[in-house]
């Protein structure tokens, strides 16, 4: 391996990888299109918000001292539905507006009941109790203009993409997704759809890794299986380094002699690191071909799935200055017993179960590193620390899927 770090701790393959960078660039894009990506800059909001004092409920406007002493019968003199309308009423003493969810507050009136505690008669309205102060919305109570409520590398989710336009901007600047090419690697794969021959079987990787490189917000594309040849191999990799902005494969990093992107990387790449210290997953390797990142993801779909969540999607986090999205921890109590292992972070496939107010964590699935269901079908990862003994029990830091 010559001088290339070998098996080293997640942390440290991490602080490796940190070293390289992909330059971003920053877009603006309108609301409708900023669904899932990374905000660029820290986003003040243009108003104040609400921008007016207003109704919490549908009822009546008046001063709180009339109605202090209940049943209170005051005039109505008007009725207030939305912005602008009926700017000149003015509530005096004795009197009432009725007004809708969201309008402004008319000028004289401190305090809201809502209509349900109300019963009207002609133009006379009769309040069941004291009316209620904290049903006016006041004006910059959520906001105010200037401040900022959105920073720059938050996830745009759908409540944020809300708040944007809450805040006035129709568009925002976001960081460019990255172009991410995805390579499955193995003469023994066949696309879903196909007929199996004995000796293969369906390639799952890419479709895996394009659904979470969509889910950071970049652009993933599935290129074409290759089989495990160094020339082919070659080519394909050429190609993607001067089509994306980063290359994941999947397959052929093991120690065999089939093992074609270790090889490969070894004798003709830039090559960072090879293994960490993770299981499952622990071959991966990061390196450039042609000075582009790639990643080179073990075959197992397990594993390459733990690799994009542990080491992939951290990095790329961090190249695009994003905090987000991650993958939540919780706390859970240990409900069957999981094996750690001597010196890798292990991480064990659970089911959560809320028993009596307590998070518990089952390993109730087979977890071999081939058994892709052991993902899908669990709601989280138990972090195991490498050495470490775990009995029913002990509460535990778990990755939520
Ligand atoms: P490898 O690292 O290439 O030896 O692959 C390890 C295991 O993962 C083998 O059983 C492969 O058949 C399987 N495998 C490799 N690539 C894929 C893929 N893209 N989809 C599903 N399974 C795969
Ligand atoms: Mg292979």
């Amino acid at each position: 391996m010559g001088e290339t770090p070998y098996f080293v701790e997640l942390d440290e393959a991490l602080e490796i990888c940190r070293s390289t960078t992909i330059q971003t660039v920053v877009e603006r894009v309108d609301l409708d299109n900023c669904h899932n990506r990374i905000l660029a800059v820290d986003l003040p909001s243009l108003v104040d918000d609400p921008p007016f004092d207003n109704s919490a409920m549908d009822g009546f406007a008046m001063r709180y001292e009339d109605t202090l002493e209940p049943p209170s019968t005051l005039e109505v003199i008007g009725t207030i539905q939305a912005a602008g309308q009926e700017d000149d009423l003015v509530v005096s003493p004795g009197q009432a507006v009725r007004i809708m969810t969201g309008a402004p507050i008319p000028k004289g009136a401190n305090s809201i009941l809502q209509v349900e505690l109300t019963s009207s008669e002609g133009n006379t309205v009769t309040l069941s109790q004291a009316s209620m102060k904290h049903f006016i919305r006041k004006k910059g109570e959520n906001l105010t203009k200037g401040q900022v409520a959105l920073k720059s590398g938050t996830h745009l989710t759908p409540s944020r993409v809300g708040l944007c336009a809450t805040m006035g901007h129709s568009s925002i600047p976001v960081v460019q997704k990255l172009k991410v090419g995805i390579i499955s690697t193995g003469d023994e794969l066949k696309q879903p759809g196909e007929e199996l021959a004995r000796g293969e079987i369906y390639e799952s990787n890419s479709f895996g890794l394009f659904g979470l490189v969509n889910w950071l917000g970049h652009d993933a594309t599935r290129l074409h299986c290759v089989g495990d040849t160094i020339d082919d191999l070659r080519e394909v990799l050429n190609q993607a380094s001067t089509n994306f902005d980063l290359i994941l494969t999947s397959g052929g990093v093991s120690m065999g002699d089939w093992d074609l992107v270790r090889k490969i990387m070894e004798e003709e790449g830039d090559l960072h690191f090879w293994r960490v210290k993770l299981r499952p997953g622990s071959p991966p390797l990061f390196g450039l071909w042609n000075n582009t990142p790639i990643f080179g993801l073990p075959g197992n779909p397990v594993s390459s799935h733990v690799v994009f969540r542990m080491l992939v999607a951290p990095w790329i986090r961090h190249t695009t200055q994003a905090s987000g999205p991650i993958e939540p921890r919780v706390y859970a109590k240990l409900a069957t017993s999981v094996k750690p292992t001597k010196d890798c972070l292990t991480l064990r496939r659970v089911s959560l179960v809320n028993e009596n107010g307590e998070l518990t964590a089952h390993q109730n699935i087979h977890q071999g590193s081939g058994n892709l269901a052991s993902v899908a079908m669990s709601e989280g990862m138990v972090v195991l620390q490498p050495g470490c003994e775990y009995s029913i029990g002990d509460t535990v830091e778990v990755m939520i899927l």
